[in-house]
């Protein structure tokens, strides 16, 4: 399984990417890619990848911990319930992890084998080439059963310059070529493979749009406090507030265009399209959280007789990231549990 932080799906072409095109072609893609809930951002959506549940059930409710220590109604800095690491750990299994963003991704714990070691890049490794670490460390260890590999370069260039820009699309079609070092470190196991690659989420550009304040609006809606994460924001209920009364207050502010709620107490408000939510600190290029960032990469490869029936799933239904732990977990013979995703082949 790749996960390509912050990596469109609208990128994925034979043009640019052609060795994730002639993956998909070999096997099966999402026509409209995959989803993922809000806020569309990095740590619910790999919680979820990696837990199979959603972030109501997970815990992880934004990536905003990062910048700031949150209160506790902001949910959990890593997954209160186990992952596929601990199904597979559970059954010896082996696992590897190789992760280039050490910040998130918080539930690689329980892997076998795990880059960065202990959580902490070694001095020395080039931080701007992430992807390589997939590679040398996928390379010698076809004895696992399940990999994970990140690799976070689109992120930070969508960033900083914008998902259109061109150092954006150099970036793709670099990814792209890491992508093929795997594939072919895998092509003599090709027979036993299933290859999963997602993203966590898209990117939209920034502009010039006023960021939007949900406590500046002199409305009194029943909420007291925001986390911003990109495009949604956090919303904290005030104790015994309707959720639905909130929601439509919500709405009311301009910029807001949907809600949904996390738990009793924390709803998310998702912005419209170009519209941040207002916070300390902006990236130049792009952003994400919003639902129009809520689209991911999802296609699948490989030579395992799985191959063709999770293509022919996923061409039917949109997946969503935490329908792939589910999925996987049968085919590594490997328990995960209850979970909120749904086993795709089932
Ligand atoms: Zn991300």
């Amino acid at each position: 399984m790749l996960g390509l932080d912050g990596f469109p799906h609208r990128a994925i072409s034979p043009e640019l990417t052609p060795r994730l095109w002639d993956l998909a072609r070999g096997g099966g893609r999402a026509p409209d890619g995959g989803v993922t809930d809000l806020p569309s951002s990095t740590d619910p959506g790999f919680c979820s990848l990696l837990t199979g549940c959603k972030p109501a059930t997970h815990g992880v409710l934004t990536t905003s911990w990062r910048f700031a220590r949150l209160p506790d109604w902001a949910g959990v800095e890593t997954p209160r319930v186990a992952s596929i690491f601990d199904a597979c750990h559970a059954t010896g299994v082996r696992t590897a992890a190789i992760v280039a963003d050490d910040r998130g991704l918080l539930c690689t714990g329980s892997a076998d084998r795990r880059w960065p070691p202990d959580g902490v890049i070694p001095p020395g490794t080039d931080l701007d080439a992430h992807g390589y670490p997939v590679n040398a460390a996928v390379l010698p260890h076809s004895s696992l059963g399940f990999v994970f590999g990140h690799v976070n370069e689109a992120d930070t260039i969508g960033h900083d310059y914008g998902p259109e820009s061109e150092a954006a699309r150099a970036c793709y079609r670099a990814t792209d070529q890491v992508v093929g070092v795997v594939l072919d470190a895998l092509a003599s196991n090709w027979a036993d493979t299933v290859i999963v690659v997602v993203s966590d989420h898209d990117m939209q550009p920034r502009d010039s749009s006023p960021p939007v304040d949900p406590m500046a609006n002199g409305t009194d809606g029943g909420w007291d406090a925001y986390i911003p994460d990109g495009g949604s924001a956090l919303i904290h209920l005030k104790p015994g507030v309707d959720p639905h009364r909130a929601g439509k207050a919500l709405l009311r502010i301009d910029g807001v265009e949907t809600w949904v709620r996390s738990n009793d107490s924390v709803m998310v408000a998702g912005l419209k399209p170009g519209r941040i939510v207002a916070a300390p600190r902006y990236s130049s290029g792009g952003f994400h959280g919003a639902p129009i960032t809520a689209r991911t990469v999802a296609l699948v490869g490989g030579g395992d007789p799985a191959v063709g029936r999770i293509a022919s799933a996923i061409a039917a239904r949109r997946p969503h990231l935490a329908d792939w732990a589910p999925t996987l977990a049968p085919l590594l013979g490997v328990d995960l549990g209850l979970v909120d995703g749904r086993n795709m082949l089932r």
